[in-house]
């Protein structure tokens, strides 16, 4: 299984300006490209395919002598990223391949040459290596890095490996994990998981500081002084936000031979205002993510509900379902049978008994006496983990 380790890099001044110019290279080829490949779309409709990049690329050398200096593999990367840029945006799934800005996330991929020794990475061209911080060991089979530079200006490295599974041992829980509107999600252990404070601090600290940016005069000094804060607080609410994600997402698939979550249509979602910030803050989507990916590795099921499934609305002792329900309505007693719902636990019980019973359905009709857990154990063994 694929997977990227990403490790913050220290590279010394003179590191930093090779590693400056190797990414402008890149940038520069395939900004040049872009421009003649756009043009001639646009006039002749020709759609360019990654040899006919690939055949300018000497052609560029002998234009720009500096591009000499370039590691010639990060260069055909470069027209790599290009060319699926334009597939995508041909078959509609991407908005036409702009141009790469210099303030902006920039990175090099470097498929070859490369070596990882210790906490240093030596990379081709470089005679001196660069620092990283190894805060993990690295498992499975190296396969190509890449360095990546934030707009604030920091170096990070990512180490793509090809993993072995790694099955853990069995066990007969079972969860269903809904994404909550005052906390960050709940469980049908009845447990509410919060987000965390660090990361919400982060955040109000954001807020305050766009808001003092938009009475800022654009481009003035001050104002770039405080784009770079903005940016560096983007980073920091990113690296908090995975670091929370990883953490909880390990656990409950350490914890749990089944995981049920609810797939929600974010896209949809975001539509709504009033749910907007919430499932936009919350990260529903990487969450699942994170989920699938750990399911896989670590031999778990996945299982996920379609998001009309009336999870909310549903009592989950008698089944009756509350037309009456408001967003607002935090706790509610259903008319049928007098049970008092807390609204997100009761949400979930929902969807564990939903998701139960899709995994009967798809492990087989014929056995109906199969436990769940035997059930997710099947679909692991089957080779799906995840399904829908
Ligand atoms: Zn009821």
């Amino acid at each position: 299984m694929l997977y990227v380790y990403r490790f913050r890099l220290y590279p010394k001044k003179g590191q930093a300006e090779f590693l400056n110019r190797q990414i402008g290279h890149c940038r520069f080829v395939y900004n040049k490209l872009l421009e003649i490949a756009k043009e001639s779309y646009e006039k002749e409709g020709k759609k360019w395919n990654y040899y006919e990049y690939k055949r300018l690329l000497p052609k560029l050398k002998e234009e720009f002598p500096f591009l000499k200096e370039a590691n010639s593999q990060s260069l055909q990367e470069a027209v790599k990223w290009l060319d699926r840029a334009f597939k995508n945006f041909f078959k509609g799934l991407a908005k036409s391949p702009r141009f790469k800005s210099k303030k902006r996330v920039n990175s090099i991929s470097i498929p070859q040459y490369f070596r990882i020794e210790g906490d240093k990475i030596k990379i081709p061209k470089l005679k001196t290596p660069i620092k990283f911080k190894k805060h993990r060991s690295i498992e499975g089979k190296v396969k190509s890095i890449s360095i990546t530079k934030l707009s604030s200006g920091k170096f990070y490295l990512n180490v793509l490996v090809d993993r072995e599974k790694e099955p853990l041992p069995e066990t007969d829980k079972v969860v269903a994990i809904d994404v909550g509107l005052t906390h960050f999600c709940t469980l049908s252990t009845g447990e509410k998981i919060e987000n965390p404070r660090p990361l919400l601090k982060t955040e109000r600290k954001l807020k305050k500081l766009q808001r003092k940016l938009s009475r800022k005069v654009k481009g003035s000094n001050k104002y770039q002084k405080l784009q770079k804060k903005i940016a560096k607080l983007h980073e920091k609410i990113v690296n908090q936000r995975n670091d929370f994600l990883h953490k909880l997402s390990k656990r409950i698939i350490g914890d749990n031979q089944a995981v049920i979550v609810e797939d929600l249509n974010v896209k949809g979602m975001l539509k709504n205002s009033r749910l907007a910030k919430h499932i936009a803050d919350a990260s529903w989507r990487k969450f699942v993510q994170f989920l699938e990916y750990k399911a896989k590795l670590y031999g778990r099921g996945l299982i996920k509900v379609d998001p009309f499934y009336p999870s909310s609305k549903l009592c989950s002792r008698c089944g009756y379902k509350n037309e009456e329900l408001k967003l607002s309505d935090r706790k509610w007693t259903c008319p049928k049978c007098g049970a008092e719902h807390d609204r997100d636990i009761n949400a979930t019980l929902n969807l564990l008994k939903e998701g139960l019973t899709r995994l009967k359905r798809v492990v087989g009709v014929d056995c109906p006496e199969l436990t769940p857990v035997e059930s997710a154990s099947a679909l692991v063994e089957a080779g799906s983990s995840s399904f829908q």
